[in-house]
């Protein structure tokens, strides 16, 4: 039987509780959260007197979908608000969120991070009960649940059935709730702004809109925020907590805290890690901007080698990820960055960049310097090969493009054409992290998944990249 839901990807969760201009905190809070999508951005508001939801929500970046005048509109002192990334499937504006569902307990708004693994049995299983789904997320199965009457397995106590990745903002006609799943795979923070409280998925938002950083909330936590304050429930089974540290390496904004510390000096760590684990006599060290910065940073600080910026970022693009042809891809990944040739010539170069997935980014930067006049490249990179797929949110391409799933590191050298290669391995990377290995989720590096997953899903989603990827390349003479 096919498949009917879409996983949601890499999503950024905003809301706010009890402030005046919660519309506006919400709109600079998706700004702060914009790097963990792109695709569509939305706002929920509610007013407590009058229990009225308004909504925007649309396709594209929150600079292009809220206009002064929407904003004027979404008036009220709660809110939710969502940016989304999601490669896979439909991106239409159905799929965008906040979603905001009619209930017998009134009115829900829920804007989602991560992906149920179980979506697909839930669904089935609802359907069969009589929901009807207006959208193809699967963020409007755990509404349905909610939903559903307490005695019949309602309210947060259903929350249980759901498997994971989750990371949750929901408000409902009096309340803000939050939470994260029992292995608490994606991040999730709360703040406080002039009484007002805030959750945030990562806690560089609460420094753009000067709010106070409170706490990060625990895996498998329930915050239910309302006119009383703060309250947390722990409705989940107890289970090992599993953060997705690949959100150190790459995803998570290098000026958020999480888990008591701030992203950029893990990456500067992980770059000393590498550093000792891969040393070379070189003259210059260069990130790959901007995710090879902080751990280029540490490698040239435990080498001894100085750094130098020598790749010349364009910031007027998007993602070259976000662009499924390879042919476009590689455009991009030229049109993005520019080196300064002279900086180079004739010297022993460490290049750093956090991760190498398909491996165009790393293949293009050693031909750069090679042509500039490099008369060495050696290849840093911050976390371990790449080998597995991601099924708890993070977008990585079908396993066999990954290229450390189809070769080895020295295949890898040479297809890149560098001098040398070193990998941080795993154990470097979470010592990096000052968290015990218990707490993380390695399984794209690792292959051991913390949640089994339902198969049918993954056959799905791939089918929906290569559906996508398909339709993407016919408007290839367009976009270029
Ligand atoms: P590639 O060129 O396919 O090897 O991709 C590697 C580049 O993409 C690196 O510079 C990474 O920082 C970046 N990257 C790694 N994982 C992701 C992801 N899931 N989404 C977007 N970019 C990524």
């Amino acid at each position: 039987m096919p498949l009917k839901t879409i996983p949601t990807h890499e999503c950024g969760v905003f809301a706010v509780h009890g402030h005046p201009d919660a519309a506006m905190l919400t709109y600079y809070g998706l700004f702060a959260l914009q790097h963990r999508g792109q695709e569509s951005a939305g706002i929920v508001t509610a007013k407590d007197v009058e229990g009225v939801f308004t909504t925007h929500k649309d396709m594209g970046l929150v600079s292009q979908v809220f206009k002064p005048a929407d904003l004027e509109r979404l008036t009220g002192n709660r809110s939710v608000g969502h940016v989304r990334y999601s490669t896979t499937g439909s991106s239409n504006l159905k799929n965008a969120q906040p979603l905001v569902v009619n209930t017998s307990r009134g009115q829900l708004a829920i804007a989602h991070n991560g992906n149920l693994v179980n979506a697909a049995l839930l669904r089935e299983e609802l359907e069969a009960k009589g929901s009807i789904f207006q959208t193809t997320a699967d963020s409007e199965i755990i509404l349905h649940l909610l939903a559903q009457p307490r005695g019949n397995g309602g309210g947060l106590s259903a929350l249980r059935r759901i498997e994971g990745a989750f990371t949750i903002v929901l408000m409902g006609e009096r309340e803000i709730i939050g939470f994260r799943d029992p292995h608490g795979f994606r991040p999730l923070c709360l703040g406080k702004k002039e009484g007002a409280y805030i959750l945030s998925s990562e806690s560089c938002a609460f420094d753009l809109i000067q709010a106070e950083f409170v706490r990060d909330i625990e895996p498998g936590e329930v915050v239910i925020i309302d006119a009383d304050g703060v309250r947390s429930e722990f409705p989940f089974r107890a289970s090992r907590s599993a953060f997705c540290i690949f959100e150190y390496v790459y995803f998570a904004r290098p000026d958020s805290n999480i888990g008591g510390i701030n992203v950029s000096k893990v990456r500067v760590e992980m770059g000393r890690e590498l550093a000792r684990q891969h040393p070379v006599e070189a003259d210059l060290v260069v990130p790959v901007p901007d995710s090879g910065i902080y751990a280029a940073l540490g490698v040239s600080e435990e080498l001894g080698v100085p750094y130098y910026p020598a790749f010349v970022r364009n910031h007027y693009i998007g993602r070259t990820f976000l662009q499924p042809s390879q042919q476009i891809r590689d455009f991009h990944v030229r049109v993005k960055l520019n080196l300064v040739g002279e900086a180079v010539k004739g010297k022993r170069v460490v290049v750093v960049d956090d991760s190498i997935v398909r491996g165009t980014t790393a293949r293009s930067r050693v031909v750069n310097l090679r042509e500039a006049g490099a008369s060495e490249v050696h290849m840093r990179i911050s976390c371990p090969p790449h080998k597995h797929a991601c099924h708890y949110g993070i977008d990585f391409p079908d396993p066999s493009k990954l290229l450390a799933n189809q070769c080895d590191e020295e295949a890898i050298r040479k297809y890149l054409g560098a001098d040398s290669i070193g990998y941080l391995d795993v154990a470097g990377m979470i010592r990096a992290t000052k968290h015990p290995a218990e707490s993380f989720c390695t399984a794209c590096f690792t292959g051991d998944y913390p949640v089994p997953y339902d198969e049918r899903f993954d056959k799905y989603v791939m089918e929906q990249r290569a559906h996508r990827a398909g339709l993407l390349e016919k408007e290839e003479p367009r976009l270029l």
